[in-house]
């Protein structure tokens, strides 16, 4: 039984969606056939998949009745109203009057309410990692330690980062782009093949010309190859080095995504789209991939870690992913990875976290390569002035 005063049990749950626009869409312009529709969404032909002209994010803050804030963020994208209205209409009134140090028990409880229903993931999964990371967030304040503490321990102060996306329209200014980055002490960049125009080969042949032979070049498929194309183009790749290979299969391709790692003659990334330690058992126990990329946004921290750990038990590297969002998911990614010794990369996602550097507080950075991790109670960050003013409440 928790020892807590009431006044330490969560009191209040908001909703924001914050606007986190830019003239360039994420990606990169629009391709030749690619429109914005009437909600504001187009379809990327190279993968096929939905992105808002206008990116966007979802935002929680838990209050405790003393008054200790905690926040938390989700994938908000596409139709974010969707998960706020999964917050707002059944898990609040699951959370408030709980002890927020009951965080991991909190997760499996409202994990519970839907599983017959068969809510294992999509919508319902990233309203959880919102509420997760806030009550992790909260945990550490009243703890005054920060979340990597709370979970074991700061083993890494910096974490290696590695560029993602170069979102320029030809080839010969992304490799410039990539130079430029290179200058700044990073020399590490991931490439995705939906907007590299003239193919993979060319690409990573043009980076690699350019940043040299040392520098580590990643290839994101986006789910969009055939088993046998994945291997092929593997095996073209292969005279150029890259450093790895992302998400060459459909994510429900299990079964060919482990033929792939197993063929393919090159390390295979897999795990943004995943929110749990069930997705990620289903592949690591196949031995369907080498590297494991869990999405603080989708996972929270209570599924992050438990994926994290699967994936050092069977002595795979674990390289987070870096999605679109305001900054507070990211916060709890680094600090999470910065407790696990798997943890050998990150991804970092400049295009979206360069110009939104909104935090007060121990500020995030990213610097000559490397990621720092805010050492102070909780997350280390909360949103500044500037941010809020980019926050939208959602009517409970
Ligand atoms: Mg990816």
């Amino acid at each position: 039984m928790s020892l807590l005063e009431s006044q330490d049990r969560i009191a209040s749950v908001e909703i924001f969606v914050v606007d986190l626009s830019q003239d360039t869409p994420y990606l990169g312009s629009l391709r030749e056939g690619e429109s914005v529709n009437r909600s504001g969404y187009f379809v990327r032909k190279g993968n096929r998949t939905v992105y808002p002209r206008k990116n966007r994010s979802l935002v929680v803050r838990l209050r405790t009745a003393d008054g200790v804030e905690g926040w938390g963020e989700t994938y908000g994208l596409v139709a974010p109203l969707a998960t706020a209205s999964i917050i707002s209409d059944l898990l609040t009134d699951f959370v408030v009057g709980r002890d927020p140090g009951d965080v991991e028990i909190i997760h499996d409880d409202l994990y519970d309410l839907m599983r017959v229903r068969g809510y294992t993931g999509g919508f319902y999964l990233d309203a959880l990692a919102a509420i997760d990371i806030a009550l992790w967030d909260i945990t550490g304040k009243i703890a005054n330690q920060s979340i990597s503490e709370l979970l074991g321990g700061t083993l890494h102060e910096k974490i290696p980062a590695y560029v993602s996306g170069l979102p320029e329209d030809t080839l010969t200014k992304r490799c410039e782009l990539a130079a430029s980055w290179k200058e700044r002490g990073f020399d590490a960049v991931k490439f995705a093949l939906p907007v590299a125009d003239e193919g993979g080969v060319a690409e990573l042949t043009g980076l690699r010309n350019t940043l040299g032979g040392e520098a580590k070049i990643a290839i994101d498929l986006h789910w969009s190859l055939t088993e046998q194309n994945a291997i092929d183009l593997a095996k073209e790749l292969e005279p150029h080095g890259p450093w790895f290979l992302e998400a060459p299969v459909p994510t429900e391709e299990i079964e060919a995504l482990a033929r792939v790692a197993e063929t393919s003659g090159q390390r295979i990334a897999v795990g943004e789209e995943w929110r749990t330690f069930y997705d990620a058992r289903l592949r690591i126990r196949r031995n369907a991939c080498h590297i494991v990329q869990p999405e603080m946004g989708h996972t929270g921290i209570t599924e992050f870690m438990r994926i994290s750990r699967l994936a050092m038990e069977h002595g795979l590297e674990v390289m987070p992913h870096a999605t679109i969002g305001s900054g507070i998911f990211l916060a709890a990614s680094l600090q999470a990875s910065a407790a696990l010794p798997c943890v050998t990369a990150h991804e970092f996602q400049h295009s979206i976290f360069e110009p939104f550097r909104h935090f007060t507080g121990d500020a995030m950075r990213c610097e000559e390569g490397s990621y720092f991790v805010a050492n102070s109670a909780g997350l280390g960050v909360e949103p500044s002035e500037a941010m809020r003013a980019n926050m939208t409440l959602i009517p409970a």
